[in-house]
């Protein structure tokens, strides 16, 4: 019998989360491994589709593991529920108490938080030379945790996270503090922000304030200065009043789409163990959100 080359290993993913229908997920990852030869199906596992409530997470990744799935991303509302249900956990997902990726090896899952990673490219590429001593973040939710560990991770040299529930705070504070330096991080209500970026040289907007279904600002326009530089995890739309306000004021701004697609990017690597084209996702993303079906990544 003549020698029949191995066919090329092929990939399926899963997305899960709820009311993911609109995700722009499936299609960045697809369109990149077309681009690279791969054989990679994405697909949506929303639970409310599938009527599952939230703490059924650990079912639906069981029942991905069995049936052959290569990894999973993972969003809202079960990042952190998911956690209960893996064999290991990366460092970095660790210490924030949530995954947004799962990869299958051996039978087993393995969790790890490319939000992190996502938005600590983002800021290396569009905020390059951007002063760091003293950052605020507003929220301090899964965006806004990742976004804390991202700052402090690329140096940031403190940061201060500001949210309306202390015990959020409080609990973020400890976790990276205890990893990156209790005096790098600090918390305060959100009452603080005023006080908070009078000393600050740039502030991350992490509250959903500013997406499309809850429209305006959560940072008063008078309190951005020019030398203020000001990102915004908002990606639905990519222009934000906040970040409309910061330009007007003639702020270095940087928008939450660059974070939406590095995650991406970071999760196909680990899927694949090939390096995606960046530039070539982040061109894909604007083509997808330039048209009037504007919608986010994962959700
Ligand atoms: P979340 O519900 O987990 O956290 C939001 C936090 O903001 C809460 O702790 C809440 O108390 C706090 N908050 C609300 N209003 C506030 C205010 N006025 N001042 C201070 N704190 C306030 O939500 P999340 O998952 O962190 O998502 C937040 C936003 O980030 C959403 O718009 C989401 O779409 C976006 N997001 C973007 C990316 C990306 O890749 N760009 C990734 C994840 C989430």
């Amino acid at each position: 019998m003549p020698n029949t080359p191995e066919p090329p290993p092929s990939r399926l993913i899963g997305l899960i989360g709820a009311g993911i229908g609109p995700s722009l997920s499936p299609a960045l990852h697809e369109r990149e491994a077309d681009e690279q030869g791969l054989r990679y199906l994405y697909r949506r596992l929303d639970l409310n589709e599938l009527g599952l409530a939230p703490d059924r997470v650990g079912d639906l990744l069981e029942a991905a593991r069995l049936t052959g799935y290569t990894g999973l991303n993972i969003t809202h509302p079960v990042k952190q529920l998911v956690m209960a249900h893996l064999d290991g956990v990366a460092e970095e997902a660790s210490v924030l108490g949530a995954v947004n990726t799962v990869l299958f090896k051996g039978g087993k899952a393995f969790g790890y938080n490319t939000d992190t990673s996502g938005f600590a490219r983002s800021v290396m590429t569009g905020l390059v030379g951007a002063p760091m001593d003293a950052v605020v973040v507003l929220g301090a939710g899964g965006a806004g945790a990742a976004v804390v560990h991202a700052l402090l991770a690329v140096g940031a040299g403190s940061v201060r996270v500001l949210d309306l529930d202390p015990v959020r705070t409080d609990r973020l504070v400890d976790a990276l503090g205890g990893h990156f330096g209790r005096d790098r991080v600090s918390g305060g209500a959100a009452a603080d922000l005023e006080a908070a970026l009078a000393e600050a040289d740039g502030l991350v907007h992490a509250t959903p304030t500013g997406m499309r279904e809850h429209p305006g600002t959560a940072v008063p326009p008078a309190l951005l200065r020019p030398d203020l530089w000001v990102a915004d995890v908002v990606y639905r739309p990519l222009e934000t009043e906040l970040l409309a306000a910061a330009r007007a004021r003639g702020c270095r701004t940087l928008d939450g789409g660059k974070m939406a697609v590095f995650q991406a990017v970071d999760s196909f690597r680990l899927f694949t163990g090939v390096e995606p084209d960046a530039d070539r996702m982040l061109r894909h993303f604007d083509a997808l959100t330039a048209g009037p079906k504007e919608a986010p990544a994962h959700a």
